[in-house]
């Protein structure tokens, strides 16, 4: 689960992390008193949307004046804010956060991770602060210093010198940032955040550090201990399909091409995707029905997949362990009478009762519905079907 900025900046300051002022507010008459309660000598209007690389789309911007304040709050709220990683269609604004301004001396950048090759949770630093790190990292992979820090240990002052050597930091410096890295560890730790970003962290003319931006994402799976976090959860930046998905215990998430697919298991339904992709298609999403897929949770799966327009074929691949195919055969034909399925349906049934599914769906002799042997004549089937050309 993601949060927005100023969700975050709350939780930092909860631990003592150094934030600037700053409120949210969804309304424009709202402006000029929140930049007044904050007070100081300019302000900076931040659009809050599930996504970085605002500040370039035009959706951070600087005010000197309650005048300005307002007018760069009406320019940010309600835009369809555009950033790489909005994708082309960008996200509309609805809420914004007005911050004290900052005089920066540099701009540092600061984040946590979980790694999965070492196991363990990284702590990285960059001198790069404010540029795409995942350019830094394929451009100047030496720029970006990373500690790994063992639970069982703890973030230790080693830790914080190897980071801070490698920014380069004073002595006085270093001091103030290991009290700040030490209390990003423990925000991580406590919260079971799988990503925190700093970027940037900066340093003031004070010396001191202040998280200038915030990003935070959460581990799904330990949400169930955290009721504050998710009462941070704000739908309206989520894919609507997705969470209806989650009303009826599917895994849906859409992804941007045009290859339906519905199967039952996370591990087939990434092969699934994979071997789209291996024969030159583009996965419509991801979508686990579950291991016990029934007539209904594959009409839900038809249901949830056609709202996406871009679908123009499905690759039904479900393999028979617990589920039994012939159910699933009679599970289609009884969904595709219910919704209307207009574009061609590649049917791979495997597993327990596979030839008695087969002769269902022969049987049945609906036009759209495209047999498939195995699992690579499937894929071959549907993505000929969806870019309608004929391997
Ligand atoms: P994004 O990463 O989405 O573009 P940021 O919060 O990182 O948004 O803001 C972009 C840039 O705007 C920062 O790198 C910083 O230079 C500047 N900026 C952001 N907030 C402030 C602030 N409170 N005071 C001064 N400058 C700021
Ligand atoms: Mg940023």
């Amino acid at each position: 689960m993601n949060i927005h900025e100023y969700q975050a900046k709350q939780i930092f300051a909860d631990y003592g992390l150094p934030i600037q002022n700053g409120i949210m507010i969804r309304k424009l008459e709202d402006a000029r008193d929140a930049a007044r309660k904050i007070g100081g000598d300019f302000w900076v209007i931040k659009a809050q949307i599930h996504a970085g690389g605002r500040g370039k789309g035009g959706g951070v911007k600087f005010a000197k004046t309650l005048d300005e304040v307002e007018k760069k709050v009406s320019e940010i709220l309600g835009m369809n804010l555009v950033t790489h990683q909005t994708g082309p269609s960008g996200k509309l604004v609805k809420r914004v956060y007005v911050a004290g301004g900052v005089d920066i001396k540099k701009e540092y950048y600061l984040g946590m991770v979980l790694d999965r090759t070492s196991e363990m949770p990284v702590m990285m630093a960059s001198t790069e602060g404010g540029m795409e790190i995942e350019k830094v990292a394929s451009r100047t992979p030496e720029k970006i210093i990373k500690v790994e820090i063992d639970p069982l240990i703890g973030f230790q002052g080693f830790h914080a010198r190897k980071l801070a050597f490698g920014m380069g930091l004073s002595k006085d410096q270093m001091r103030t940032f290991s009290k700040f890295a030490s209390s990003l560890y423990r925000v991580y730790s406590d919260k079971d955040a799988s990503l925190i970003e700093i970027n940037p962290l900066v340093l003031t003319n004070n010396d001191e550090f202040i998280a200038l931006d915030a990003k935070m994402n959460f581990d799904d799976n330990a949400l169930f201990r955290h009721s504050d976090i998710q009462k941070m959860r704000d739908l309206d930046e989520e894919e609507p399909t997705e969470i209806e998905a989650k009303k009826y215990g599917l895994s849906y998430v859409k992804l941007d091409g045009n290859v339906g697919c519905m199967v039952n298991g996370a591990g087939l339904a990434m092969s699934t995707m994979d071997i789209i992709k291996h024969e030159g298609g583009d996965p419509a999403n991801f979508l686990d029905v579950g291991g016990t897929a029934s007539a209904e949770t594959v009409a839900k799966g038809f249901e949830i997949i056609l709202k996406d327009k871009n679908v123009k074929a499905i690759f039904v691949n479900i393999f028979g362990g617990i589920v039994r195919c012939d159910r699933i055969a009679n599970g289609i034909l009884e969904a595709t009478k219910k919704i209307e399925v207009k574009i061609p349906l590649v049917v791979r049934l495997d597993g327990t009762n596979s030839k008695k599914a087969a002769k269902i769906l022969q049987n049945a002799k609906t036009e759209n519905i495209i047999n498939a042997d195995d699992l690579a004549d499937g894929a071959k089937k549907v993505v000929s079907a969806a870019t309608g050309v004929l391997k």
